[in-house]
């Protein structure tokens, strides 16, 4: 039985005549890996100050293992932040920063010396006691931040953008290893981004957020397979959609009309009535190029490639169709069909209904 550990109810926050927040309800569980994943301005830094107990909401209650703790101030909160920009003391040296927790709560220094040992290890850092913070690299830094944090062993770590300021591969492999930390302490981390790979790779559960709103919350499998509208569609991985009407709707399926022709869909959570102006949504992968004749409930797309981008481990096609418009195509398999596709060149791509998801028009 999954326990709960964090509970937003109902939590509005506005500055002003600015909504940072709306009507944010979310229930977080104890050794759980959260994301909060939406674009700049959604609300995701407002929401963790709000459970740090840096901000108070302007109304709704904030619930840390049941207990209402909206005044509870942020010291005394069993919760440690660790920002973008690692916020680490420049004048301390390594063991100074890292110390700095302890040192509050007065332990004796042979504690903090066995504690500092052990959490540097940790973050791979030891034998880094006595440096200076400006000889470190970015992702060093963070990584002293992280042993900041976590020697206090905190109930809940929260992370805001933690890695944004890192190059690519340097983020990958910290990725890695906050899920390695976070599984081996099990603490309840939540973190905010806005980079849907990093969301997808580390979290156990996603919170998609829009203008202050949630719109989704699920597995990363749950988001990507059934996303609930076009934004969720679109902001985590990509999708193309198509508008259609639906015609009938029986006990597994819904039949739609596109341009007169039928398909049968899965159903899905989203409830839909007859007539109802639709939208399906496919994933530009599940395209296939070599499509078989036999496969009669789905729909094919003669198209002119338009525009072709070799990226690494699969090619992305720009293709144009006379029915639905401009889409993509991402050829993951066989090198030898990416060199006859070329712009210019017109091919025969089949969508199967089973990998069309219906979402509602809005
Ligand atoms: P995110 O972290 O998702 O980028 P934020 O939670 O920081 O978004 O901000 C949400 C909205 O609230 C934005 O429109 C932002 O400009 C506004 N906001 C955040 N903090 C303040 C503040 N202290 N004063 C005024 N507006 C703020
Ligand atoms: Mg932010």
């Amino acid at each position: 039985m999954k326990k709960k550990i964090v509970e937003f109810k109902n939590i509005n926050k506005s500055y002003k005549d600015i909504v940072a927040v709306k009507n944010f309800n979310l229930e977080i569980y104890e050794g759980e890996f959260l994301t909060l994943l939406g674009p700049s301005g959604c609300g995701k830094t407002t929401s963790l100050r709000i459970l740090a107990g840096f901000e108070k909401p302007s109304n709704g209650d904030v619930y840390l293992e049941e207990q209402q703790i909206n005044e509870i101030p942020s010291y005394q909160r069993p919760i440690n932040m660790v920002f973008q920009n690692y916020a680490l003391f420049p004048h301390m040296n390594i063991f100074d920063n890292v110390a700095y927790g302890l040192r509050q709560k007065k332990i004796s220094e042979e504690v903090i010396k066995s504690e500092v040992t052990k959490f540097l290890s940790l973050v791979k850092l030891e034998g880094y006691e006595k440096r200076n913070i400006w000889q470190l690299s970015g992702g060093q830094q963070q990584r002293v931040a992280l042993a900041r944090a976590l020697i206090n062993k905190p109930k809940i770590l929260l992370l805001d953008e933690p890695l944004a300021a890192l190059d690519k591969k340097l983020r990958k492999e910290m990725q890695i290893e906050l899920q390695n930390l976070q599984k081996n302490l099990n603490i309840t981390f939540i973190l905010v981004t806005h980079d849907q790979e990093e969301a997808l790779s580390m979290s156990d559960r996603i919170c998609v957020m829009n203008e202050g709103n949630i719109i989704q919350v699920g597995s990363p499998n749950d988001l990507y397979d059934l996303p609930i509208n076009k934004f969720v569609a679109n902001f985590i991985g990509k999708s193309n959609f198509i508008e259609c009407e639906i015609q009938t709707i029986s006990e597994k399926f819904i039949e739609i009309n596109f341009n007169n022709k039928l398909l049968n869909l899965n159903k899905n959570l989203i409830n839909f009535n007859q007539n109802d102006k639709a939208i399906m949504s496919f994933r530009p992968e599940k395209l296939k190029i070599n499509y078989d004749v036999s496969l009669k409930n789905g729909l094919l797309l003669k198209s002119k490639v338009l525009n072709k981008i070799f990226l690494g481990e699969y090619t992305e096609y720009y293709l144009s169709n006379n029915e639905i418009g401009e889409f993509y195509f991402l050829n993951t398999n066989s090198r030898e069909e990416d060199k006859k596709i070329n712009p210019g060149t017109e091919i025969n791509l089949w969508i199967d209904a089973g990998d069309i998801i219906l979402l509602k028009n809005n």
